[in-house]
């Protein structure tokens, strides 16, 4: 690597498998060892969620594409990982990117745990995941002093498409006075239920976030009361990625892609807690 700081970078060896992270779409929120590994891989198996823009990074290597397109069933997981395997086994550098981080709701410790079955070395690069950047994109924090001590990530649905069954959402109603939810479109009218019947505020903010840290990125900021219409009525597409707590206000003041574009602040005290105390 010879664009890249002066450093022992790994050298991606032919036979190995680097099941790498690329974060929630701007390609400047990759890593340095994504990028390495986008400099030496013979083939990048990705995912729908990778932005083309990364691509290029990798103009040399064979492109396939491993993710749910035009409507058509995404291919089997099985069929992924022998995938994989059959490209590993033929001596090829095989970077199998995904996004957001591959081991956050990304079916990266199965197919790595696949991988190691079979005996193929691998390698494992985390990659930025849209929980927490992109909502540091819509200007929320997943914590702040002020606001939580706890934040939790849960998914909308599990392996079979139906709303997690095996979730706790009393618990987490409960327990965590911020919640991130990815893939939670589908199903937020129950999760939304689910967390007012655990008695959570109908009020509480809730801020959903589409296509996060990409020109697109569009956010709403509705409550946990009307937040599964509202996102109906504002016909949102996917990918989405929402936060429910009162760190959404935090939006008001940390709104930093809209200030940069030149908006003022909406209001530099959302929680109105004063001046921000002077001690660490
Ligand atoms: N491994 C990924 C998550 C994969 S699950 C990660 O760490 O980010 C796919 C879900 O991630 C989507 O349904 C959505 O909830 C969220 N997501 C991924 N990229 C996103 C983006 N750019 N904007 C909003 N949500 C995103």
């Amino acid at each position: 690597m010879t664009d890249l700081p002066r450093h022992d970078w790994p050298r991606f060896e032919p036979g190995w498998v680097w099941l790498c992270g690329a974060g929630p779409g701007d390609p400047g929120l990759l890593t340095l060892h994504a990028l390495n590994a986008l400099r030496q891989a013979d083939v990048v198996v990705y995912d729908a969620l990778v932005h083309d823009g990364i691509l290029d990074w990798a103009p040399g290597a064979e492109q396939v594409f491993a993710g749910k397109r035009g409507g058509k069933p995404s291919p089997k997981q099985r069929d992924i990982s022998l995938r994989l395997i059959e490209l590993a086994r033929a001596g090829r550098r095989v970077l199998r990117l995904k996004g957001g981080d591959p081991f956050v709701f990304g079916r990266g410790g199965e197919e790595a745990q696949t991988l190691v079955q079979h005996g193929i070395p691998i390698r494992v690069i985390p990659g930025i995941t849209a929980g927490i950047a992109g909502l540091a994109y819509a200007g929320i924090p997943v914590t702040h002093r002020d606001v939580n001590q706890s934040v939790t990530f849960v998914t909308g649905h599990d392996a079979t498409g139906n709303q997690t069954a095996s979730l706790d959402w009393d618990g987490i109603a409960r327990g965590s006075q911020v919640i991130v939810i990815y893939m939670g479109m589908k199903h937020l009218d129950g999760i939304a239920s689910k967390l007012i019947a655990a008695g959570r505020d109908p009020a509480e903010p809730v801020a959903i976030t589409t296509t996060a840290t990409l020109d697109a990125q569009r956010t709403i900021e509705t409550t946990l009361g009307t937040c599964a219409a509202d996102a109906r009525d504002a016909d949102l597409e996917p990918p989405a990625i929402i936060c429910v707590g009162h760190a959404v206000a935090m939006r008001q003041v940390l709104e930093w892609r809209a200030m940069a574009g030149g908006d003022p602040p909406r209001n530099l005290d959302p929680l109105g807690r004063g001046r921000p105390a002077q001690s660490a």
